[in-house]
């Protein structure tokens, strides 16, 4: 295992974006947890939802003087490919399970279990790739409660994937799922319900000066400002349905003629698929100069390309939650995405953008040129963006109700 290095953050730093009352119930919160030293586990640093969650939490955490800390699995990468088939597993496609794939998960996971000091008052095993620590660490920690946070929609899975996950879960004390219908297959003692939430004042989110954004616009230079622009922003995983975003661009092209596509993707640590998926997109997109393709793009030009698209896109076929839309939305962006997990809470149809099933690339390519179509629209949708993320997934809100779990189960 090891900790990732982490930015430095206060909690002063979200004053403007959410109101004092919040700030207060922080403080207090942190105050009754203050004697608690909390672990979180995951398998990655960098690249998908989770470490971006943790990058955000652990260190504001630390600010409120809570004493937070987060191990990443050291793993190899034949661990990754089981994890992975779970992963797509608990979302509804797999492989059988093995006997070996099952024991090379449970070698890696005492491995990692073996470096952690038995010092800790709660342990937080975020996904699936941590479970198979949960005998040692409830043998080493007997008094630390244990909280498994899915981040993943399990309400179509692979039946054996599903049992496998859940004979772990259920001997966990606590488990929190993004939707309340993701968890109703597991019989956990406690349960409890949290959105996730995006940073507004990380490098990916925070606003951008004119001096800063056009030096951004200049390195993704030969891409055109003064042309439409659609973005999705996604690791390179099937699921993220990369191809269904082409063929719906190509579709609303016919109408938009001079319209691009940027399609900016990362590789996960412990997602295996992701080179060889980027590799077929790439090949598929070659043929067009104005598909632009890109990888492992530094924060700041993320940030910039989903601020000045004129809509981003989601076309997941399953999406725990889908920081990516709320990210897009509190830039102001409209965002079309599919209807399929976490992505529905974010887009009110109509209102901030719009909803398409997620097989369904005529409507989504309908949308996109009703949007493009619609320079109002696209405005008053943004601001509207702006405010439903404002409410609802800013990360103080997502603090405040990991803490108050915190606090219950030490209760
Ligand atoms: N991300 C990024 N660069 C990429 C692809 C993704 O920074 O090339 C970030 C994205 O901005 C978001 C996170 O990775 O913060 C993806 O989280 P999301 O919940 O959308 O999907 P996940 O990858 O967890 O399935």
């Amino acid at each position: 295992m090891h900790a990732p290095s982490l930015p430095g953050q206060t909690i002063e730093a979200y004053e403007s974006v959410t109101d004092d009352d919040r700030i207060r119930r922080l403080h207090s919160l942190a105050d009754t947890l203050e004697d608690a030293s909390i672990l979180h586990v995951n398998s990655t640093a960098t690249g998908g939802g989770v470490a971006e969650l943790l990058r955000s939490i652990v260190p504001v955490c630390r600010d409120l003087g809570i004493d937070d800390n987060w191990l990443v699995m050291d793993a190899t990468d034949d661990f990754y490919e089981v994890t992975k088939a779970m992963h797509n597993g608990l979302q509804g496609e797999g492989a059988p399970l093995t006997e070996e794939m099952q024991a090379t998960y449970r070698e890696v996971n005492e491995r990692n279990a073996a470096d952690i000091d038995a010092t800790y008052d709660i342990v937080v095993l975020h996904d699936p790739q941590p479970m198979g620590m949960l005998d040692s660490v409830q043998e080493a920690m007997p008094d630390a409660p244990i909280i498994w946070r899915c981040h993943i929609d399990l309400t179509d899975p692979v039946e054996e994937y599903l049992s496998f996950v859940a004979d772990y879960a259920e001997r966990t004390d606590h488990a929190i799922f993004s939707r309340g219908v993701y968890g109703e297959a597991i019989d956990v003692p406690t349960k409890r319900i949290i959105h996730p939430s995006i940073d507004p004042v990380t490098a990916k989110n925070r606003s951008l000066d004119e001096e800063t954004a056009a030096a951004e616009c200049d390195h993704l230079d030969p891409l055109s400002f003064d042309a439409p622009i659609v973005t999705q922003v996604s690791r390179f995983d099937p699921w993220k349905d990369q191809f269904g975003t082409l063929d719906a661009y190509r579709r609303a092209r016919k109408t938009i003629s001079d319209l691009q596509l940027v399609l900016v993707g990362g590789m996960a640590g412990d997602d295996p698929e992701g080179l060889e998926l980027y590799e077929r997109v790439a090949a598929e997109a070659a043929d067009d100069p104005d598909v632009h393709v890109l990888t492992d793009l530094p924060d700041l030009t993320v940030n910039l390309l989903q601020r000045r698209s004129d809509v981003v896109v989601q076309k997941s076929l399953r999406e725990g939650f889908g920081l990516v839309v709320s990210e897009a939305l509190w830039k102001r962006t409209p965002v079309v995405g599919s209807n399929v997990g976490g992505i529905p809470l974010q887009i009110e149809d109509g209102y901030n953008g719009y909803l398409v099933e997620p097989d369904d690339t005529k409507r989504a390519a309908d949308r996109l040129v009703t949007l493009f179509e619609d320079d109002e629209r696209r405005a008053t949708f943004g601001s509207n963006g702006r405010e439903h993320v404002r409410e609802h997934f800013l990360l103080p809100r997502q603090l405040e109700d990991l803490l108050t779990v915190f606090v219950d189960v030490l209760d």
